[in-house]
């Protein structure tokens, strides 16, 4: 058994002397929040990593979507996916805004735009997909569809930062996409987020709603929230960008030695990787078949928590199905028998950069072993 506890994710830091420097300035400038140099920096080099022109950075992701959804002057329902983290649903409820969920399709684990239609009433305003594991939604159809209805389309891009399709950055598509740079995400800045628009006056209008409609001094022209990003976290994330890359690599190696150990176990699947996709491996989750695999996901969950490896049920339960959300009719079990299902089997194995081979060997081990 492993003597130290294997959790699902560890945040990758740069070494901290690498750091001091970033300190030092911010402790010779005084100068702590507010757009401040660090903060000027990250949003240009972000723009060029992530291949876009309009990045504008948030304290977190949670309040980089309520902010995006009052940016889009969104109402009434949005339809939405029930495969993701709650803070998706959870910030339209913030803008008292109605979820309307939506099965999902069983290949990407993405909300299934063939069920979109069907869900729209004359009180919907939006869509909400979510690239589930950074794997690309079908954001074509999903643009037909809201161009069809008059609809807005907000990405929960959370998962999917650095990721490519055709060589055009995810974050690219809709009319806003948001990020996380959540400590437990790819690329981290502690905490933070950001929205990516299209032009600078959607721009300008964001970062009044993000720091109190304040204008000028004695202007202040909307009821905005407090969401900005401090000179730390920005600073964190200038020096992120330098191991983006490395961490992506590692994580591959990481996916590519599971996807090889686990690929041929009856009663495991693995999503097929989509060609002309450049993925950034946040996430490594395979669904156990009870019937097929001889164990439940629960029971290979369990069993690994006995030898201290701790994988995550991302995404169990399904958002609809918390008491919060069970009571909408769009929510009622039995409406979403791909996502009631998925829920059931998925199992995220841990990845990080810098999580070891030999580990990764016992993990599959330990789930090849335990299968009857
Ligand atoms: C992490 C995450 C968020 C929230 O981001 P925070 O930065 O933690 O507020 C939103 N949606 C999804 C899908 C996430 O995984």
């Amino acid at each position: 058994m492993n003597k130290k506890p294997i959790y699902v994710t560890r945040p990758f830091l740069p070494p901290l002397e690498d750091f001091l420097p970033y300190l030092k300035e911010i402790w010779e400038s005084h100068i702590l929040t507010n757009e401040g140099p660090f903060h000027k920096q990250l949003e240009i080099a972000l723009g060029e990593y992530l291949g876009v022109k309009y990045v504008s950075l948030f304290s977190n992701g949670t309040l980089a979507l309520i902010t995006a959804l009052q940016a889009l002057k969104i109402t009434g329902e949005v339809i939405t996916t029930p495969f993701s983290f709650v803070a998706t649903t959870h910030a339209l409820m913030w803008n008292n805004m109605k979820p309307v969920f939506v099965d999902i399709e069983p290949d990407t684990c993405n909300i299934d735009p063939e069920k979109i239609e069907a869900a729209i009433t004359p009180s919907t305003t939006a869509i909400l997909p979510v690239h589930v594991y950074g794997n690309p939604c079908k954001y074509i159809r999903i643009k037909e569809i809201a161009d069809k209805y008059g609809l807005k389309v907000l990405y929960d891009a959370a998962h999917s930062f650095g990721v490519k399709e055709a060589g055009i950055s995810l974050v690219s598509f809709g009319d806003l996409s948001v990020l996380s740079f959540h400590a437990t995400k790819v690329f981290n800045t502690f905490e933070g987020g950001a929205i990516i628009c299209h032009d600078q006056k959607t721009k300008e209008h964001i970062y009044q709603l993000r720091n109190f409609g304040i204008i000028n001094e004695t202007t202040v022209v909307t009821s905005g929230i407090n969401a900005k990003m401090n000179e730390l976290q920005a600073a964190m994330g200038l020096l992120q960008l330098n191991f983006i890359e490395k961490s992506i690599g590692k994580r591959k190696l990481v996916t590519e030695t599971y996807r090889f150990i686990l690929g041929n176990i009856p009663g495991i699947t693995i999503l097929k990787e989509q060609p002309d996709v450049r993925y950034n491996y946040a996430y490594f989750p395979i669904f156990i078949n009870a019937n097929l695999f001889g164990k439940t996901r629960n029971e290979v969950y369990e069993e690994l928590k006995a030898q201290n490896i701790f994988s995550r049920r991302y995404f169990y339960p399904l958002i609809s199905q918390f008491p919060i959300y069970s009571g909408l009719e769009s929510a009622c079990k039995g409406r979403m028998p791909v996502a009631e299902r998925v829920t059931e089997e998925v199992l995220c194995l841990p990845i990080y950069p810098d999580l070891e081979m030999p580990v990764v060997d016992e993990i599959c081990g330990i789930i090849k072993d335990f299968r009857k």
